[in-house]
């Protein structure tokens, strides 16, 4: 399948404040900033409480797990689309406890700042990505995965 490139527009970098609640601070900056398209990416830091959760596909529902311990983020990446003609933030966050043992899955909110450094890309050139529910999974997905013809 062929598809027109993106161009990379501009690039965020900035870092959250200690309590602040880590995805309606994302969310808040990207509508803010008018970032419709974009990955945030490389970003790491500290939370001191955490809430992720893992889809459950059969069910199509996300289990909730929330973590009230001092975690450090590994990782937390993910991009920027419309939902609703405004930009929506979905981000996968992995962490590690005081043993160094890794967990994660999508992040969700209260997840409570105690450090953190953000960068986000923004993409433009083209119109943005779209989400809408998608039927198979009930998830809100873009539109026109690639499928291999069999
Ligand atoms: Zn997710």
């Amino acid at each position: 399948m062929k598809e027109e490139a993106y161009i990379q527009g501009r690039t965020f970098i900035f870092s959250i404040a200690n309590g602040e609640d880590l995805l309606p601070v994302l969310q808040n900056f990207v509508i803010e900033n008018q970032i419709k398209f974009g990955i945030i990416t490389a970003t790491i830091g500290a939370v001191s409480k955490a809430t992720i959760g893992i889809y459950d596909q059969k069910n199509k529902k996300y289990n909730k797990i929330t973590i009230e311990k001092e975690l450090e983020i590994l990782s937390l990446q993910g991009n920027i689309s419309l939902h609703d003609l405004k930009p929506m933030v979905h981000a996968h966050i992995t962490l590690s406890d005081q043993n160094g043992q890794a967990f994660g899955g999508h992040l969700m909110s209260p997840t409570i700042v105690f450090a953190c450094e953000v960068m986000i890309s923004e993409f433009t050139g083209k119109q943005p990505k779209v989400r809408k529910t998608d039927k198979t999974t009930q998830l809100l997905l873009w539109p026109n995965p690639l499928q291999i013809k069999k």
